[in-house]
């Protein structure tokens, strides 16, 4: 059996795109709107030494911040189900949000490794912004940038000592 990270954060953080550039390609649907990952993708990334499962969650976009809340729940659920390994993926651009400290507070409790990553830290404008996260309490946060590659290698080298 593989390890298994997951893939959680809000809709739009940027998981998809996360998750195509750890696995090399273009697979799973990177959209401007906010949840168009309908359901669980799954892929073998073989190109790092140890192999692992990755898994991008989605579902539809969250008609209201109730459901969002839902969602993400479901998603935490799944993360402690499914995975050995959790991404949790926030955005610079929106700031720390209520919803990431209510995540954060969830994914705390489970006894799996947990990556705190604020992603869209295109250059070093944003880095000041990813300070703001460590407000969570968390000793490290990853800030890199799923679509230009900016900090990818350090969270895999960090993530291939746990594999
Ligand atoms: P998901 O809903 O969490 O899967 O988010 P997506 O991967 O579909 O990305 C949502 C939007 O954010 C898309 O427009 C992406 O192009 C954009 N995005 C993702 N990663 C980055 C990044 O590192 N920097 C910037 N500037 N935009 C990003
Ligand atoms: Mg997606």
């Amino acid at each position: 059996m593989l390890p298994v990270v997951a893939l959680v954060g809000r809709p739009n953080v940027g998981k998809s795109t996360l998750f195509n550039r750890l696995l090399g390609q273009r697979k799973a649907i990177v959209e401007d709107f906010p949840g168009v990952t309908r359901d669980r993708h799954y892929a073998e990334v073989t190109r790092y030494g140890s192999p692992f499962l990755l898994i991008d969650t989605g579902g539809f976009e969250p008609a209201s911040e109730d459901r969002l809340l839902t969602q993400m729940r479901e998603q935490s659920q799944l993360a402690l189900e499914e995975a050995d390994i959790i991404f949790f993926l926030m955005d610079v651009r929106d700031g720390l949000t209520a919803s990431d400290e209510e995540v954060a507070k969830m994914l705390r409790k489970i006894d799996k490794p947990v990556f705190f990553i604020v992603n869209k830290v295109d250059g070093d404008k944003q880095e000041m912004g990813a300070s703001e996260f460590y407000a969570l309490g968390i000793e490290k946060i990853y800030s890199v940038s799923a679509e230009h590659g900016r900090g990818v290698s350090e969270l895999i080298e960090d993530l291939s000592e746990l594999l």
